[in-house]
């Protein structure tokens, strides 16, 4: 037997109990007559005492322990004279009988403590080790309460869990694939999932009715703090549906996981607005709702007065930064210079100071009279002590770099509390997006989703202009999640693969399979999926998700662990069939 206890667990009423412990020698403190020994474990931290008059071949033991070695002990719980009130075994101690050393370590490449001196990379390196400070299992015990909490309800609400196949065929998210050379079908790979969604569609064919998978996707796109190569859905799929029944049931998935998980109750119902909407007030389709900042349309009240620059764009956008008019040149200076940069692309940032005394002060006084800027203040709703920050050029442009600058604003403001949840529900998506490039269409969702009925007249007139049955779960300013209410018939099916671009034979070669499936009586569904990782990291208010993940690739999708991706050999390039 090696514990009889954790080291989270023994307290005051444990004193005098003989117990066993295992565990890793946090540090170890040399006092001369005393030698205190902190031991970990998953549950804590738990003092070993060695008194040298007591136990000196023991004591002499102890001091030989280094960080990170594993032991067991025997001892008795006694009380502790200077208790430590920061832990919950901080009222007593084990005065140690005997100790076993179960393996030694060598001394680690950093402290095994909630303020390392590891920086990110050897911890990334050693992520093992990394894994060992509760700080990051805490992060981990947090994901498993939210994935187990959702099993729970969705088992509540009938839906199966089913597995799908990781080798499949190309899934268009959006994203390039991973592929899999095949060695039993020379020349020919497999690609990986980017989510299961035709398995889900195709489990809606065979009658499962409700669906869910906490799943594995893999996508080959260029990696954020934002993003893994491979990451986890919670993936959902119910038959008979529509978009109302799928939003219902999924802000109560929500409401109960921040319920249970961390007591944190949210809105009753959670707002909606449109994708329209939320691209007129905020230029983002995941807008942070913690604070308002929102875009004013300053085009009637800018243009005309001799400014070339406002005179010749299509869009000029204000945000008011509320009490900011104190900015000083330097500051405005500043953020000027922000905006300008090559990931925001700005020309310029005009700004209005609305001064305390009812006076405006504005970078482009030349163009503009008192009047005509009290006339900006008033649509902006601006007061005495606030400051407009405006920008205009092409309208989706403009409205990008405005709601990067308002982000930027609001962190600048400390507007983004990571204690404040605010959900929203976006919806109404247009189905298509245009793609200037490429001179061709592209699937905002997906090529599954379905148009409003009302727009489907639109296919061969308007097409982008036709709204999706699609929505997004999008909560301070992230996009938890996304799904839509599919197509399920064959002929309309086809026709948005025509309208993509797709010939008659690549959609038969690519998704005949569906299709097919389609055509032996397909029910009405829809779905949603939430990126599990993600949904953690903003429960825990943090944007980064890779600490939720056990063991994350860095920024070029490297595990620098393991060391992969890495090069195979002749051997296996043979026996793939692989030609360079
Ligand atoms: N498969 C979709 C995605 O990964 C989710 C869905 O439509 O259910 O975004």
């Amino acid at each position: 037997m090696y514990r009889s206890h954790t080291c989270g667990e023994l307290r005051y009423s444990d004193i005098g109990l003989k117990v066993l412990l295992s565990g890793w020698v946090q540090k170890s403190r040399d006092l001369g007559g005393m030698t205190f020994v902190d031991l970990r474990d998953r549950y804590g931290v738990t003092q070993l005492a060695f008194n040298v008059d007591d136990e000196k071949e023991l004591t002499e033991k102890a001091r030989k322990l280094g960080r990170e070695f594993v032991i067991q002990i025997k001892g008795e719980v006694i009380e502790r004279s200077s208790k430590n009130k920061n832990i919950p075994t901080g009222d007593i101690e084990i005065k140690v009988l005997s100790l076993k050393v179960l393996n030694s370590s060598i001394t680690p490449p950093f402290t095994i403590e909630q303020n390392t001196d590891g920086g990110e990379d050897l911890r990334a390196k050693y992520r093992y080790l990394d894994l060992r400070r509760s700080c990051v299992q805490e992060k981990l015990r947090l994901r498993n309460r939210v994935s187990l909490e959702t099993r729970k309800f969705l088992d509540s609400k009938e839906f199966l869990d089913v597995e799908t196949p990781v080798l499949i065929k190309s899934t268009p998210e959006g994203a390039r694939d991973f592929v899999v050379p095949s060695r039993m079908n020379e020349g020919e790979y497999y690609a990986l999932p980017q989510s299961p969604q035709t398995f889900k569609q195709l489990l809606m064919v065979s009658g499962f009715d409700r669906y869910y998978q906490i799943v594995k996707c893999f996508r080959d796109e260029d990696l954020r703090a934002d993003r893994q190569p491979e990451f986890t859905q919670i993936d959902c799929e119910m038959s008979f549906v529509e978009q109302e029944d799928v939003l219902n049931l999924f802000e109560e998935l929500i409401k109960h996981l921040f319920r249970v998980v961390i007591g944190v109750e949210l809105e009753e119902k959670f707002p909606r607005i449109s994708y329209q909407e939320a691209m007129e007030r905020f230029g983002s389709d995941k807008p942070d709702t913690r604070f308002a900042m929102e875009f004013v349309d300053m085009n009637e009240v800018t243009k005309n007065k001799g400014f070339a620059i406002f005179d010749n764009a299509e869009q000029v956008l204000a945000i008011n930064a509320k009490g900011c008019s104190e900015y000083s040149r330097k500051e405005i200076d500043k953020l000027t210079d922000w905006v300008r940069r090559p990931q925001i692309g700005c020309k310029g940032l005009v700004y209005l100071k609305c001064n305390q005394d009812g006076t405006y002060k504005s970078s482009v006084d030349k163009f503009y009279s008192q009047k005509d800027l009290d006339c900006w203040a008033k649509l902006a709703e601006a007061k005495p002590g606030d400051l407009l920050l405006l920008i205009s050029g092409e309208l989706d442009k403009t409205r990008k770099q405005m709601n990067d600058l308002r982000l930027h604003m609001a962190d600048k403001l400390g507007l983004r509390d990571p204690n404040v949840f605010n959900p929203l529900w976006v919806v109404d998506f247009p189905l298509f997006e245009w793609d200037e490039d490429e001179k061709r269409y592209h699937a905002k969702h997906h090529p599954f989703t379905s148009p409003k009925v009302e727009d489907i007249d639109l296919f061969d007139s308007a097409p982008s202009q036709i709204r999706a049955n699609a929505y997004d779960l999008v909560m301070n300013g992230v996009e938890l999640g996304g799904g839509s209410i599919r197509i399920h018939r064959r002929e309309l099916q086809s026709k948005m693969f025509d309208l993509l671009g797709f010939t008659k034979d690549e959609a038969e070669e690519q998704f005949g399979f569906l299709m097919s499936a389609f055509e032996y009586g397909a029910p009405p569904h829809g779905g949603i999926a939430f990126g599990l990782d993600r949904l953690v990291a903003t429960m825990d208010g943090v944007d980064s998700i890779r600490d939720y993940i056990a063991f994350p690739k860095n920024n070029s999708g490297r595990d620098v662990m393991i060391d992969a991706p890495s090069p195979l050999n002749i051997e296996q390039i043979n026996e793939l069939g692989i030609k360079s």
